[in-house]
């Protein structure tokens, strides 16, 4: 059975065909792209992984919680500055 995908542009009803991009019949928009699709992915799985990181600041925080994340976001590369330079040490020294 063929998909129809309605166009959002003029209203006309495409056939699918395949999984490639595909234009409007009618008007030439767009009704069909895989890469948008798959950058649109991307972009969502990048922010869930934002969203799961604790100092990720959001535009509706208040400005102490913001501070606070900002200083833990310092704080953690500080850390981890730290981490990598004992790492290359402990690497680099002939123990
Ligand atoms: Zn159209």
């Amino acid at each position: 059975m063929a998909n129809s995908v309605k166009c959002k542009n003029c209203g006309e009803w495409n056939t699918i065909e395949g999984s490639g991009k595909q234009k409007c019949s009618n008007c030439g928009e767009i009704i069909q792209d895989p890469t948008k699709e798959r950058l649109e992915k991307i972009k969502k799985f990048k922010q869930e992984q934002l969203d799961k990181w604790m100092f990720t600041i959001h535009e509706d925080d208040s400005p102490f919680i913001k501070f606070g994340k900002k200083t833990g976001n310092m704080t953690y590369i500080v850390i981890m500055s730290i981490i990598g330079f004992f790492a290359w040490l402990a690497a680099v020294l002939p123990l």
